[in-house]
């Protein structure tokens, strides 16, 4: 996948890069888990030995790939990028495996998309540092084990509950993130702001920060926006009047919800009259898979009480009736 990125993608990616807190002290927010990694990477560094495996749950642009970049920092090591897509065959894995030097981390996106072999060569190397590379075909293949230097995985995952049992057990510290509250975000901002040398007012912080569907990726991702409407059609300040402004540029609704959330609660309560759907159905009918429904658009609906999960289906809540400026068909019909 990192072949068929548009170069869009690349300048958002670099972007986001420059405001990628360093250290566990910057990293905003996540208190439990901040507190516990802490005390795992702590432990560690006092025995001289690597931390055991780590894995990390959550929707996308929470951190996750910033906690993992800090987890090297942290340990003075180097991070070895990789994820379950870009991994086709166990072979590939093995081959990155036996690159690794000693302590080093293997951060793992998507793990849950790693094709099974590679899954089961990858727990092997996880719990004995070993890897066995199969040599000849059929009857006269036999498998040599080579052993790994000690090293730490650190798997991301929108969906803790797809990884299989024997892989999951592997990690010895798992951490899911949640959204972030709007406080949280505010502080993300303000950082990010003093990064891009720009001075951010506290209503426009609050303003974006609320609209920034709890994650700290949208929320500065919006930052910049309202820097740039603030530099070609304002008179350059970051205050609420930009805020404002931007934002309603940019479509951005009240609540922050993104294209796929509003096509997902238009088809639950347009097409399907407020359900239960079920989340195959909705998600053909948003033309996404049932997975990204799932592990991108829904946690954030249901938490912010738009979506409801029965046993029979998804169900609009009046709040997203509300929020669509749309009357319920049992408030009287429209
Ligand atoms: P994920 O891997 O979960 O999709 P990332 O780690 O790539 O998310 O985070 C997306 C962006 O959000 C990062 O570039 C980083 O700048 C910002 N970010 C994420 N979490 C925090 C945080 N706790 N404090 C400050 N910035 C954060």
């Amino acid at each position: 996948d990192r072949l068929t990125r548009t170069s869009a993608d690349d300048i958002e990616r670099a972007a986001e890069a420059a405001l990628r807190p360093r250290s566990l002290d910057e990293f905003v927010g996540q208190h439990v888990v901040r507190d516990q990694l802490s005390l795992v990477l702590q432990a560690a560094l006092g025995r001289g030995t690597p931390p055991d495996h780590v894995l990390l749950s959550g929707p996308p642009g929470l951190g996750k790939t910033t906690l993992a970049m800090i987890i090297a920092a942290e340990l003075g090591t180097s991070l070895r990028v990789t994820s379950g897509p870009a991994i086709q065959h166990a072979g590939d894995l093995a081959a990155v495996l036996s690159s690794l030097d000693e302590g080093e981390v293997l951060f793992i996106d998507e793990i849950h998309r790693l094709a099974r072999p590679a899954e089961e060569l990858l727990y092997v190397a996880m719990e004995d540092f070993r890897v066995d590379v199969v040599v000849g075909k059929g009857a006269g293949a036999s498998a040599i084990p080579l052993s790994l230097p000690r090293f730490t995985t650190v798997g991301a995952t929108t969906r803790a509950g797809l990884l299989p049992a024997p892989l999951r057990d592997r990690f010895g510290f798992t951490a899911h993130l949640d959204f972030y509250s709007a406080d949280e975000l505010e502080r993300v901002l303000l950082r990010s702001a003093g990064l891009l040398g720009t001075a951010l007012d506290a209503e426009a912080a609050s303003e974006i920060a609320s609209r920034s569907r709890g994650t700290p990726r949208i929320a500065n991702r919006l930052l910049r926006r309202v820097r740039d409407w603030a530099q070609v059609r304002g008179d350059g300040s970051l205050d609420l009047r930009a805020a404002q402004a931007a934002l309603e540029v940019y479509e951005v609704d009240a609540l922050g919800l993104d294209r796929l959330d509003r096509s997902v609660l238009e088809a639950l309560c347009v097409r399907f009259g407020g359900g239960p759907v079920g989340l195959t159905t909705l998600a053909v009918t948003v033309g996404e898979e049932p997975e990204t429904v799932e592990t991108v658009a829904e946690p954030y609906l249901v938490r912010e009480g738009l979506v409801g999960r029965t046993p029979r289906g998804r169900v609009a809540t009046p709040a997203a009736w509300a929020h669509l400026g749309l009357v319920p068909p049992s408030a009287g019909g429209t």
